[in-house]
C-alpha cells in the first residue's frame, strides 16, 4: 500500500499555481498576456520548499521524488537506502594494494550495510595515510603480527582478506579464530585442499565465508543468465569466453608460483570458468586443456603465460575458454543457442558491460542491446554479504563455490600436463554449491 505524502512544503502547489495564476490574469487585462505572465513568474517571490515526496517509514524501502521523467525515458533507480552508520557491517580490509585502494575504499562508501572499520598493512606510513583518509581510527589500524588482536575491536564484524593468493588461506584461517564473519578474494587459495582448511575452520568457528566472485552479483550477467534460465533463445549449445590482459613487471608476485598459486588461470581465466558456470548453472564433466608459455620470458619461468581450456557439461553444450597474460585486454564471452545468441562485451571488467543478441524471427534477424543502470560491482558484493550477516543467512558464492573452481582448476592444469582429458566427478549440484539467490537493492 502506497504511504500517504509527508513532506508538507511551506507553500503548497496549489497556492502557488493560484499565485501565479492570479499574477497572469492582470496581466492578460492589460493586453500583455504572455510577456506579463512572464514577468509575473519572475516577481513570485522564490522561496527554497519541498515537492511532493513520499517518505516509508522502513529502512528498507526508498524515499520516493516526485517523478518528472515520461515513462518513455530510461526510469532512473530507487533512491539508495543506507542503513544508519550504527546499524552498517564493520569490515576490516586487509592488504592495501591496487584493489582495495582503488575499489574496495571507495566502494565502502557508497555500500548501504557496509562500512570501513579497521586496516591491516605491513606498511604503517601507508596505513597512516589511509587511515587519515578514510577516517579509520588509530587503535583500529594493525600490522600482519597483530592481526589476531581484531579478536578484540567490536566494531569489526567482517575481515576482507586482499591479500597475494598464496596468503589467503593463512589470514581466513586466522581471521575465523579470532570470530570474525570472512569475506575472501579470488581465487579462493593456491589449492583445493587449502579451501577445505578454510570451509572447516569457518564451519569450526561458526562465521560465514563468503568469495569475492563480483560478477554473479553483477546485474548485465545476472540479466543474462535470468534470459537462459527462461530458454528465450531456446536451449544453450556452446559458450566462447576468453579473459585476457598485459602484465609487465617480474617481480610481482602475480608471477610467484608460491603466492600466485599459479599464472594467468587463476588470476584472470578463473573469471571464464565461474561466470560459464554461474550462467549454465551446471557442472563441468570433462576438460580438455592446453597450455603455454614463451620460452626465456622472465614473467613466465615460474608460471604461465596462456591456457586455453575446453569444458564439457553433460546435455552436450561445450565452453571453450582462452585467458593470456601477453594479449591486449579483451574480456568477452559469447553464448550460442539454437534461436540465437547473447553477448557479453567487457563481460568481467568493473565497470561498463554491454549486453547484446540475435534472435532469428522468421526471415528477419532481430538484433537487441541491453542497456541497464551500471552499479558499483564492489559494494554490490560487500553488501549482499553484510545482508548475509544481519539476517544469518548463508553467501551466494560460499566457500564451496570457491573450492569447486580450485577442484576445477586442478583437472585443467592435469590435462595440459598430460594432453589428454580429465574427467571431473562433481557430487554437487551448481544450485547446491550455491546459497540461497541473494537480494540485490
Ligand atoms: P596488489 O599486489 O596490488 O596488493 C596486494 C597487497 O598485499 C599489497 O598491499 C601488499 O603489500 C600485500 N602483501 C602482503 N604480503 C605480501 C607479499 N608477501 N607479497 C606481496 N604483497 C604482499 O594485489 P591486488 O591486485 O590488490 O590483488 C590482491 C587480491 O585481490 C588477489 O587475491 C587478487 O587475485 C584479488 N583481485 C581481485 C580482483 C577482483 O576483481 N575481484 C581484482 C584484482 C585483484
Amino acid at each position: 500500500m502506497r504511504e500517504p505524502l509527508t513532506a508538507q512544503p511551506p507553500i503548497s502547489r496549489k497556492g502557488f499555481l493560484t499565485l501565479t495564476g492570479r499574477y497572469a490574469a492582470i496581466g492578460a487585462m492589460s493586453g500583455l498576456a504572455i510577456q506579463s505572465s512572464k514577468d509575473a513568474f519572475a516577481q513570485a517571490p522564490l522561496k527554497a520548499t519541498s515537492p511532493p515526496a513520499r517518505v516509508p517509514a522502513k529502512p528498507e524501502d526508498p524515499i520516493v521524488l516526485e517523478k518528472w521523467k515520461s515513462e518513455y525515458d530510461q526510469q532512473s533507480a530507487p533512491t539508495p537506502t543506507p542503513l544508519p552508520p550504527d546499524q552498517r557491517v564493520g569490515y576490516a580490509v586487509v592488504g592495501l594494494g591496487h584493489l582495495s585502494l582503488e575499489e574496495i575504499l571507495p566502494a565502502l562508501g557508497m555500500c548501504k550495510k557496509s562500512k570501513l572499520a579497521a586496516l591491516v598493512s605491513g606498511s604503517p606510513e601507508k596505513m597512516k595515510k589511509v587511515a587519515a583518509q578514510y577516517g579509520v581510527k588509530t587503535e583500529s589500524c594493525y600490522s600482519y603480527e597483530t592481526y589476531d588482536q581484531l579478536k578484540e575491536n567490536k566494531e569489526v564484524d567482517v575481515i576482507y582478506i586482499v591479500l597475494p593468493n598464496g596468503l589467503h588461506k593463512e589470514y581466513v584461517v586466522r581471521g575465523a579464530k579470532a570470530g570474525k564473519h570472512i569475506l575472501c578474494e579470488k581465487p579462493m587459495a593456491n589449492t583445493a585442499e587449502e579451501c577445505k582448511e578454510m570451509i572447516a575452520a569457518c564451519n569450526k568457528a561458526n562465521v560465514k565465508l563468503m568469495v569475492a566472485y563480483r560478477i554473479q552479483y553483477q546485474p548485465h550477467n545476472r540479466k543474462l543468465r535470468e534470459i537462459l534460465q527462461k530458454k528465450e533463445f531456446g536451449p544453450v549449445k556452446v559458450v566462447e569466453a576468453s579473459n585476457c590482459q598485459s602484465t609487465a613487471n617480474p617481480d610481482h608476485w602475480r608471477h610467484k608460483l608460491k603466492l600466485a598459486g599459479g599464472g594467468v588461470l587463476p588470476d584472470i581465466g578463473l573469471y571464464c570458468l565461474n561466470t560459464t558456470r554461474f550462467i549454465l548453472g551446471e557442472e563441468p564433466t570433462e576438460v580438455f586443456a592446453y597450455q603455454y608459455s614463451t620460452p626465456g620470458n622472465p614473467l613466465f619461468t615460474q608460471v604461465e603465460e596462456f591456457v586455453s581450456w575446453q569444458m564439457r557439461f553433460s546435455n552436450g553444450i561445450i565452453a571453450n575458454c582462452t585467458t593470456h597474460y601477453n594479449v591486449h585486454e579483451s574480456r568477452r564471452y559469447r553464448v550460442l543457442c539454437e534461436k540465437g545468441w547473447l553477448n557479453m562485451d567487457k563481460a568481467y571488467a568493473y565497470k561498463g558491460q554491454d549486453l547484446s543478441s540475435a534472435k532469428a524471427d522468421g526471415r528477419l534477424e532481430l538484433h537487441q542491446n541491453i542497456g541497464m543502470a551500471e552499479v558499483n560491482q564492489f559494494a554490490t558484493e560487500m553488501d549482499h554479504f553484510s545482508d548475509c550477516v544481519i539476517n544469518n543467512k548463508k553467501p551466494f558464492t560460499p566457500g564451496e563455490e570457491g573450492l569447486q573452481d580450485h577442484i576445477i582448476m586442478e583437472a585443467i592444469y592435469k590435462s595440459a600436463r598430460e594432453g589428454k582429458p580429465v574427467k571431473i566427478n562433481s557430487t554437487q549440484t551448481n544450485a547446491a554449491l550455491h546459497g540461497p539467490e541473494p537480494e540485490l537493492g
